[in-house]
């Protein structure tokens, strides 16, 4: 029997956020259809915030207006404020994901408002959403470790989560925003949220910055995730928190789900080719590994048989 795991691919927005270089729009869109034709059937793709603040996503409703509509792919925007929420139902999104950040300091910081007013934002924002039948998820962000606070104990997480879950969200996630996790902590946060959530899927955001990434992303389907995030090339981090270098790569990812008998509707092969694609694009390498080693077995590998 093969396990079948959903796979969310942020690079689009969560990646190309902290490239220090602004790629242009048929750029973006090139890679949202590479990566769809991959396999990918739900992507992040934009973040509706102060393009002052975040210029990398200013062309966000260009870019969402050039995409394919298709039944089966869905396109998530980030929204952190009614404005946001606003420019993202005009553009005719499938779903919007907010934030709320695990410690006091990082939330004022990212979104210049209390845990408590995100969570009134969120409130307000998922009672808008279900009226204009968008699907609405949250995220609470830096639930292993703050860059400001440092420790950020479970039971402030699951406290948030709580609170968050009583809107009934179409999906709740966790995000190990500055890599700090490690899979003992992920597994024992991963099965108390899923209890927590009931129906509601529950997602999991890692990154890779002291490489337990994909470990962690193990640990987390074995303790019931029902989605895990992934960057192309594993691009990306976080531009306000320092040092929140790299979301773990979707196409180590996915070899190491394929390799270990799950299923993703994935062309690996494709998607490596994407990955290569975009680091030209990039004018830099990416963290990825397997673009770098190949797929095992590739066809020296195979011969040897
Ligand atoms: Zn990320």
């Amino acid at each position: 029997m093969t396990d079948r795991i959903s796979l969310t691919e942020v690079g689009p927005r969560d990646g190309l956020q902290s490239e220090s270089c602004e790629l242009p729009t048929a750029i973006k869109v090139e890679l949202i259809n590479r990566l769809i034709d991959s396999g990918l059937r739900r992507l992040e793709v934009a973040s509706f915030v102060n393009p002052k603040k975040v210029p990398q996503m200013a062309d966000a409703e260009a870019v969402i207006s050039e995409l394919p509509r298709r039944k089966d792919v869905r396109y998530i925007g980030l929204v952190l404020n009614d404005r946001g929420f606003e420019r993202a139902v005009a553009t005719g999104i499938d779903e919007i994901g907010m934030v709320v950040v695990a410690s006091e300091t990082f939330n004022q910081r990212n979104q210049g408002a209390s845990i408590d007013e995100s969570i009134l934002v969120w409130r307000s924002m998922a009672a808008k959403a279900k009226k204009k039948n968008i699907r609405a998820g949250i995220m609470v962000s830096a639930a292993f470790g703050c860059p400001f606070e440092g420790e950020i104990s479970e039971k402030r997480v699951l406290d948030i989560a709580q609170r968050v879950l009583q809107e009934e969200p179409d999906e709740i996630a966790i995000a190990d925003t500055i890599g700090a996790g490690v899979p003992a902590q992920v597994a024992s946060l991963v099965s108390k949220l899923k209890q927590m959530a009931g129906d509601i899927p529950v997602r999991c955001h890692f990154h890779n910055t002291r490489n337990t990434g994909l470990a962690n992303a193990y640990v987390a389907i074995q303790s019931g995730a029902d989605v895990i995030d992934a960057s192309v090339g594993g691009m990306g981090g976080c531009p306000f928190a320092p040092h929140a270098t790299g979301n773990i790569p979707t196409e180590d990812l996915v070899y190491m789900l394929h390799r270990s008998g799950f299923a993703t509707g994935i062309d690996l092969e494709k998607l490596v080719e994407t990955s290569t694609w975009l680091e030209s694009k990039l004018g830099h390498s990416l963290p990825a590994l397997i673009p770098k080693a190949g797929i095992f077995p590739g066809p020296r590998e195979s011969a040897l048989v």
